[in-house]
């Protein structure tokens, strides 16, 4: 048996991997969480023209005093003639700047009278916004992989796009393995829980911008595993299994994914909780297929997930796979594991001199709730007993 690798070569074997998938193009309400498959650059300015920063009076430069008003300059609705010195417009925020404006007055500087306006002295531009101050035509505004967020859609539709090239969604199938699982909704029987990595899987599926096209609970039998496998590797990009893949007689995942031809890369990663991490990658009729196999303890199962597989399916859409790190200061000790990177999940708060990362409590693989409130796991160095409070370590923030 090879010994495991460290999390760092996994990944890499992971990435080595991967080729993007196709771009296609969405209409603009789809583009949310999407990642862009080509820069955008703008054929427009914005804003396109000279406009007001106030609601006020447009006047000629260097004007002041008391001025005739010659009209209005609405948002939408631009004055037609000009700012001729001795006179000043009225011009609302977002309004065109009518021909021979030198600046723009607040109201409230003014004082009006029907007919007129006494202004005081202002500096030349004062409260003009210049046309394409904001994008300039011929401006790239968004990169290849970025991913499209709220104000990333708002400066798409700014400048005028009604759909874009995005990458493909990479499909995922997700299979639960284990005779032991079943659906909330259903009494438990005697040995049974219920599946929470289904739910769990799906859920981080799509914060990574991919989509689950199966969801499968699978039995703990050689030939049941090999005949789900075989279904998502049909249907998927991303084969995902949770469960037997370690070394009991019930654990049929890596038997059935090499009777199916797919090739193991790796099996077992110097990690805890996650070691029996399995990755492998399959050709099926001309496509590659990407092979997950996660433990199925449910701590392990989003671990893994997070350190490899949103990696991949992040690099499957061209956006940059690496989670956002940081060094933390631990508030308090932390167990090393020999030979092992010990992920802890902490909660994260600001200190003085930067980020403090407190574990959220016992650490087993099968406390799930020890994941809530995790804002980061602490990658904790393989070593022999405890790390004191104090140390600072690097830890990788969860979405
Ligand atoms: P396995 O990796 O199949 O040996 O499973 C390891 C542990 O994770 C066992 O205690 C399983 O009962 C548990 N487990 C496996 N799959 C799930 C699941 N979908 N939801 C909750 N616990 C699971
Ligand atoms: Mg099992």
């Amino acid at each position: 048996m090879a010994p495991p690798i460290d999390i760092e070569t996994a990944r890499r074997l992971v990435l080595d991997s991967i080729d993007p998938l196709a771009a296609e193009n969405v209409a603009l309400a789809d583009a949310l969480g999407r990642v862009l498959a080509a820069p955008v650059v703008s054929a427009a300015e914005v804003p396109p023209f000279v406009s007001s920063a106030m609601d006020g009076y447009a006047l000629a430069a260097g004007d002041s005093g008391r001025l005739a008003v010659a009209g209005e300059s609405r948002a939408g609705h631009p004055f037609g003639g000009s700012v001729e010195p001795g006179s000043a417009v009225t011009i609302s925020t977002g309004a065109v700047a009518p021909k021979g404006a030198g600046a723009v007055v607040p109201v409230e500087d003014v004082q009006e009278e029907p007919g007129f306006v006494t202004v005081p002295a202002v500096v030349e531009g004062s409260n003009l916004r210049g046309a394409g101050e904001d994008v300039r035509a011929g401006q790239q505004v968004v990169d290849a992989g970025a991913v499209v967020t709220p104000p990333g859609l708002g400066v798409l539709a700014s400048i005028g796009m009604t759909e874009v090239s995005v990458a493909a969604k990479p499909r995922v199938a997700l299979m639960a393995t284990g005779d032991e699982l079943v659906a909330p909704g259903t009494p438990l029987g005697p040995g049974q829980i219920y599946s929470s990595n289904g739910p769990v899987l799906a859920a981080l599926v799509g914060a990574a911008g991919a989509t689950a096209v199966l969801a499968e609970d699978v039995p703990d039998t050689e030939q049941g595993t090999a005949a789900a496998l075989a279904r998502g590797l049909e249907t998927a990009d991303v084969v995902c299994v949770s469960g037997g893949v370690s070394v009991g007689p019930h654990d049929h995942v890596k038997s059935a994914f090499a009777e199916l031809d797919a090739r193991e890369v790796f099996w077992r990663v110097a990690l805890r909780p996650g070691k029996p991490t399995w990755f492998g990658v399959a050709e099926v009729d001309g496509r590659r297929v990407w092979c997950f196999g996660l433990p199925g303890n449910p701590v392990s199962a989003i671990v893994c997930f997070q350190l490899f597989v949103r990696p991949a399916l992040r690099a499957l859409q061209g956006a940059d796979p690496a989670a956002a790190r940081v060094s933390v200061e631990l508030t308090a000790p932390v167990q090393r594991m020999p030979g092992r990177t010990h992920a802890v999940r902490c909660r994260l708060g600001a200190g003085p001199g930067g980020w403090l990362a407190t574990p959220t409590g016992p650490q087993g693989s099968h406390q799930l709730t020890s994941m809530l409130d995790a804002g980061a796991l602490a990658l904790v160095p393989p070593g022999e007993g405890e790390l004191p409070a104090g140390t600072v370590v690097e830890a990788e923030l969860l979405d």
